[in-house]
């Protein structure tokens, strides 16, 4: 227990882990959100709606993870949301530090660029560490030794959706590595050495790539031609990472473990502005088998400013068949079709 409170104050006294004690039907999966103190209000609306629209049913754990400790008061407002157990753990400061080869004076300067080519966040060296946790340590977190699935959750996300069914269990049943709801284009400015750097690496490793991988979609150039020049031949389609649900397994693979580490020493992460989307979906489209990709056409969900809205009696409060809100422009961000087109329904 990091957080070092004594047990059974704020929430029930655990084993240890998450493995389902004697008489659970839940299976070996948490609920997974890396948030800020600041983000407590955003935090509480995201758990009310996936609480009330399914965790109820089944009360998985929660796992909150924060560079810096959770405050008492988040603590007692989240736990409050749930009836399930709930985690806050700090993450540790090897896993969060911008590495040692990273060249300050190189990243001062890359920033300036992804600044005059408007990348958001290109100057929050928060943003890149984020990032960069997402894409290649929150799995090695003591937290999650022993747990096999999570659905990651961010604040002031929405779900819309009643879902009766133990998606954790669907995944394990029907033998899914990943589930998302959300494709989009990315900025192709964000990761211009990202596809030539994974091509590097898959030169040195062939071996890892599946025979069922996804490379079609992950080359696609349906999209404008300056656009896939500027991604060096990346079509930046990718699965929207705020909402995932995955088998931990995937990524403590050797494979993805040594692709990121190619990755991280590259440097991109703080060079260019990588985002953990396109990094896990590169991954997934080159060591995955596709067909255990799924899309959650179920999860009513929306991060600002798109949703998955199904067309359903069960979902409530966002409009049916929408993708995005605001600009017209947005709508063309959604690359669902070439994913169904290249690989199908999953
Ligand atoms: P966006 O979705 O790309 O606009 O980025 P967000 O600001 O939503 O950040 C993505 C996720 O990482 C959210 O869950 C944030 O709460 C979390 N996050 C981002 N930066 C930090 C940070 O510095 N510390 C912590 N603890 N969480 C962070
Ligand atoms: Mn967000």
């Amino acid at each position: 227990d990091s957080t070092g409170e004594p047990e059974g104050i704020l929430r029930p006294a655990t084993s240890g882990n998450y493995a389902p004690g004697p008489g659970s039907d839940r299976i070996n999966a948490t609920l997974l959100a890396l948030v800020r103190n600041e983000e407590l209000e955003g935090m509480l609306q995201a758990m009310g709606d996936l609480e009330r629209t399914w965790n109820h049913k089944f009360n998985y754990p929660w796992t909150f993870f924060n560079d810096v400790p959770f405050s008492d008061e988040f603590k007692q407002k989240t736990q409050a949301v749930t009836k399930a157990e709930c985690r806050y753990e700090v993450i540790p400061e090897e896993h969060w530090a911008m590495p040692s080869w990273i060249n300050k004076d190189l990243y001062e300067e890359s920033v300036k660029i992804l600044k005059e080519q408007e990348i958001q966040y290109a100057d929050m060296i928060s943003y890149h560490q984020m990032c960069r946790w997402n894409s290649g340590m929150f799995y090695k977190h003591p937290a999650l030794a022993d747990t096999q699935f999570y659905w990651r959750v961010e604040p002031k996300v929405h779900f819309f959706c009643d879902v009766d069914y133990d998606v954790f269990r669907y995944m394990q049943d029907n033998n899914k590595t990943y589930g998302f709801t959300i494709n989009l284009y990315d900025a192709p400015a964000s990761i211009p050495t990202l596809w030539p750097e994974t091509q590097k690496f898959l030169a040195q490793h062939p071996e890892y790539v599946h025979k069922n991988n996804a490379m079609d979609w992950l080359t696609d150039k349906t999209r404008r031609p300056a656009h896939n020049a500027k991604a060096n031949g990346y079509s930046t389609c990718h699965f929207w990472t705020n909402f995932e649900i995955a088998d931990l397994s995937f990524w403590r693979s050797k494979a993805y473990e040594d692709y990121f580490n190619h990755l991280d020493r590259a440097g991109g992460f703080f060079y260019e502005r990588w985002g953990d989307a396109p990094v896990h979906s590169i991954a997934l489209g080159l060591f995955a088998d596709s067909s255990s990709i799924h899309w959650f056409r179920d999860i009513g969900y929306q991060h600002i400013p798109f949703f998955n809205c199904p067309n359903s009696p069960k979902c409530h409060g966002c409009v049916k068949g929408r993708f995005a809100e605001g600009a017209d422009w947005l709508n063309q961000e959604d690359c669902r079709p070439n994913w169904f087109k290249y690989v199908g329904m999953g």
